[in-house]
């Protein structure tokens, strides 16, 4: 071939917005003995590690009951059909989510409505939500926000929203493990709550895992029953359920992990420091944090009109940087709502751009990053 286009030399990627094997290095020698429990223990799905780790999660979140299922789809999906939400309610969420959090209530044959976000925040706007109530009085059975990016949403005005409206809420609390608003934990404020363990996320599995947490006793019961054939007692189906139980593995994994996430937390913390120290006065806009929120940073997110430019140039120094969501929900294939009006939100996912900020993540590694942002904006025309 001659006359080709010169391709832009991309460095092999050395930085990443998450790394599940530093992960699992980081506390390798813990997980090998938690593992090599169950291994010999002869039980391996919902055996006394599944038993402690619901119990040990539960006390995290300040008390109640924690129900171990097999991902965070199916935990907002048990979640919505314990609370009863059934076949042709409307759903309440945000479209700035993973299509997880839409396929859940789908599954159920239930309708997803989608709410605006908050445009400081990118969370679920509290406005909308009342708007969206009003517009479908009695018609909304529950409302998902998502705490998205590791920043919880105004629980406390959803939750008031919903509970005038009678409206049961089910936090979406794959991204905020650990999150605070007013001091309590993301989870710990709404009816129901959802956690995934996906590797990835602040508290997560060498593998698949999910969680749903409440307080309510009538609720964990029903949900309890419905992770496993609907059974109270064993092979009798008191209620029709399915099949969406946590092995004995992960939740051992699950243990040790949870040993450490505050203090992983912690660190997100202080690598979003950095970056909020060097990339201040820069025309990007850095994360917000509500009032009375500690988030956790899931992502260090920022927004900007050249976000594919920006992208592309940290890409070319081995770093990659990521979009989510690149496709609001409302406009994907399967969920397409063309009735949906969502500005704001179809703005953010324009403009988003997730960097590098994990536990894994040296303060040079995250210095690095600055450096390349700091040099491209400065010589730019
Ligand atoms: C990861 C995630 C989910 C889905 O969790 P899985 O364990 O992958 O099923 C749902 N909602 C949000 C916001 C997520 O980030």
């Amino acid at each position: 071939m001659k006359d080709s286009v010169p391709v832009p030399t991309i460095s092999p990627v050395t930085l990443a917005t998450a790394d599940p094997r530093a992960a699992f290095t980081a506390h390798a020698t813990e997980i090998r003995e938690a593992i090599e429990r169950v291994l010999v223990s002869g039980q391996y799905i919902l055996g006394p590690e599944v038993a402690a780790f619901e119990e040990e999660f539960a006390h995290y979140l300040g008390g109640g009951s924690s129900i171990g299922v097999a991902n965070g789809t199916d935990a907002l999906e048990l979640a919505l059909r314990a609370a009863g939400v059934g076949a042709g309610d409307r759903v309440a969420t945000v479209a700035n989510t993973v299509s997880a959090t839409v396929a859940a209530i789908q599954q159920i044959g239930a309708r997803p409505l989608f709410v605006e976000i908050d445009h400081a925040t990118q969370v679920m706007s509290e406005q909308a939500l009342a708007a969206v109530l009003e517009a479908y009085p009695s018609q909304i059975k529950a409302v998902v926000p998502v705490h998205l990016y590791g920043h919880p949403a105004n629980m406390p005005a959803i939750v008031e929203l919903a509970a005038r409206n009678g409206a049961i809420v089910v936090e979406d609390c794959a991204q905020a493990h650990g999150a605070r608003i007013h001091g309590r934990k993301a989870g710990a404020w709404g009816t129901l709550a959802a956690f995934s363990f996906y590797p990835t996320k602040n508290l997560g599995a060498l593998g698949d895992g999910g969680a749903v947490f409440t307080r309510d006793p009538g609720l964990a019961e029903r949900v309890r029953l419905l992770r496993q054939y609907g059974w109270r007692e064993r092979y009798v189906s008191a209620v029709a359920g399915r099949n969406s139980r946590l092995d004995e593995i992960q939740a051992a994994i699950l243990r040790v992990k949870m040993r450490h996430l505050d203090t992983e937390n912690a660190r997100r913390r202080e690598l979003a420091a950095i970056y909020y120290h060097r990339l201040a006065g820069l025309p990007l806009l850095l994360p917000a944090v509500g009032a009375e929120v500690e988030p956790v940073y899931h992502q260090f997110t920022v927004r900007t009109l050249e976000r594919e430019a920006l992208r592309h140039e940290l890409l070319t120094h081995g770093i990659a940087a990521v979009v989510l969501y690149p496709v609001p929900v409302h406009h994907q294939p399967a969920y397409a709502d063309h009735s949906a009006r969502l500005p704001e939100t179809e703005r953010a996912c324009a403009e988003v751009l997730c960097l590098p900020c994990h536990p894994g993540l040296s303060d040079a590694d995250v210095n690095s990053v600055c450096d390349v942002i700091l040099r491209w904006f400065s010589h730019r025309p």
